[in-house]
């Protein structure tokens, strides 16, 4: 029995000591150089490389809430070397320039952990790797095919047969894994966006809270991001807005809003932290269609989270959607299974939060207005380190001249678009059902799920 009734309904991240007191909201006019809308990981990381590159460039920040108070506050903290959405969907989608993208994803992890070092920021960030396991014999079978081509391209990785995952993490669930050695970092999601805010704020950015943008107005000299009580006129603006984007209207057709929930445990005695190993501490995801994330804290907590990826038709975006009971439970029972040893462990924290999910499960890019704003969205559940990279996008799309990044494949193509609602919605419903039917018949695709492969489409969290 796994005990969910005293959990709060929060994000533990976010409940945390160390939250910084909120920015002034934006009120009166003013005038920026570059205008970032949006303080999580993407807005933050965009204005900290634009200072860093231009120390005398102008750059504001306007955040609807406060820094990291959305997904980049409240997520799994796995901080993945991959921009694709991991090895399979990338291989799938842009096989010609994979080996580049392998490439700029491992620099851009990199780089992740060189700023956190330069700033500072104290957010526990490891290179714990991560463990991808199969639980079920089909699962096993496809990991084993994708650990060849993973190696083959030169990825760190090590496959771990039943004896030697369970030397790791013992699970009586476990048939195999692949343990990615160096692709992925574990961080303390709120703790790095709070940090990446202070690290802007000390090279001059200027941050404003609780200031909803209500809309871009553009004249042929500036854009105007018009908030309730003021504005800022700026020459360029960032888009960084997630899956709560609406100032854009080209962006709708290719972002929904899913949702992803998450528990966490009360911290592991040493006693039980034994009984189920995890010395190494890796990150761990399972390999269904729809798996689960799971990850030790620096308190020895347990972060389970995953698996049912939600979207309430017509997809709107509602406080009240972060909790659903139903799912919590669902990942209680799961969580039990997994770990039979830790039988009578409490979860302290219960919560769940929106992902900008896209049909290719990986961040796309563009601009409007003529040049002068540029977007990344559709990071689809995996943008703790990508929207780093996206961040770099915007910016040399910004400035104009071709870069090695706005020539990839990758940042010029567009996602195939969501049709509107209510297609939308049923659209979306069926292929979840058909994947849920897979993970229960051994992994086998239904006709639904062949036909979106086929075309390239599909949907997961
Ligand atoms: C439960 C959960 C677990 C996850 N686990 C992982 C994980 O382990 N690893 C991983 O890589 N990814 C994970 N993700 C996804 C990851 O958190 C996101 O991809 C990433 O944080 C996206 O960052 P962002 O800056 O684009 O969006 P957000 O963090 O959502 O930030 C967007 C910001 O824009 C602001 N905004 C929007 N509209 C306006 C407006 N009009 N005016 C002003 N401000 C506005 C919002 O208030 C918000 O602060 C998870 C997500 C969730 C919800």
């Amino acid at each position: 029995m796994f005990h969910l009734k005293d959990a709060i309904p929060e994000p533990f991240w976010l409940t945390q000591a160390g939250a910084p007191a909120p920015a002034d909201p934006l009120d009166g006019v003013t005038t920026a150089d570059l205008a970032v809308v949006g303080a999580g990981y993407s807005g933050l990381w965009t204005a900290l490389i634009a200072k860093e590159r231009n120390p005398s460039l102008d750059v504001v920040i306007v955040e609807a809430g406060t820094a990291g108070w959305a997904a980049s506050g409240r997520n799994g903290g796995f901080c993945a070397a991959s921009i694709t959405h991991g090895f399979d969907n990338g291989m799938s989608r842009f096989p010609d320039e994979m080996d580049t993208l392998l490439r700029l994803g491992q620099e851009n992890l990199d780089e992740i952990g060189a700023a956190v070092d330069r700033y500072a920021i104290d957010c526990d960030f490891h290179r714990s790797g991560e463990l991808h396991v199969a639980t079920e014999e089909w699962q096993w079978r496809e990991l084993q095919a994708g650990f060849a081509a993973e190696a083959a391209h030169g990825l760190d990785v090590e496959l771990l047969d039943r004896d030697a995952v369970r030397a790791e993490v013992d699970s009586p669930t476990y048939r195999g894994a692949v343990l990615d050695r160096t692709g992925c970092a574990l961080v303390d999601p709120a703790r790095l966006a709070w940090g990446l805010r202070q690290a802007c704020l000390s090279l001059g950015v200027r941050i404003y809270e609780n200031s909803p943008v209500q809309r871009v107005a553009a004249s042929s000299a500036a854009l105007t991001l018009h908030t309730w009580r003021g504005s800022v006129r700026a020459r360029q603006v960032v888009l960084a807005t997630g899956a709560h984007g609406r100032l854009l209207k080209r962006l709708q057709q290719f972002i929904v809003p899913v949702y992803d929930y998450a528990l966490m445990t009360e911290p592991l005695s040493e006693a039980q932290l034994a009984a189920i190993g995890w010395r190494n501490r890796q990150g761990i995801g399972d390999s269904g269609n729809q798996f689960h994330y799971y990850r030790l804290t620096a308190d020895n907590r347990i972060l389970w989270g995953g698996y049912d990826a939600v979207y309430f038709n017509g997809g709107r975006i509602e406080p009240s959607h972060d909790q659903r009971e139903s799912t919590f439970k669902v990942l209680a029972d799961h969580f039990a299974t997994t770990f039979p040893q830790l039988e009578g462990l409490r979860f302290t924290n219960k919560w769940g939060g929106v992902i900008d999910c896209c049909s290719r499960f990986s961040a796309f890019f563009g601009t409007a207005h003529g040049g002068r704003l540029a977007y990344a969205a559709g990071y689809t559940g995996l943008g703790v380190g990508a929207t780093r990279f996206g961040a770099k996008v915007m910016l040399d799309l910004l400035a104009g001249a071709p870069t090695e990044l706005t020539r990839l494949k990758m940042v010029r193509s567009k996602p195939v678009p969501f049709p509107p609602e209510p297609v939308r919605s049923g659209v979306i419903q069926l292929t979840r059902w058909s994947i849920a039917r897979a993970d229960a018949n051994q992994g086998r695709r239904n006709l639904w799920l062949r036909t979106l492969d086929a075309m390239g489409l599909g949907f997961d969290s």
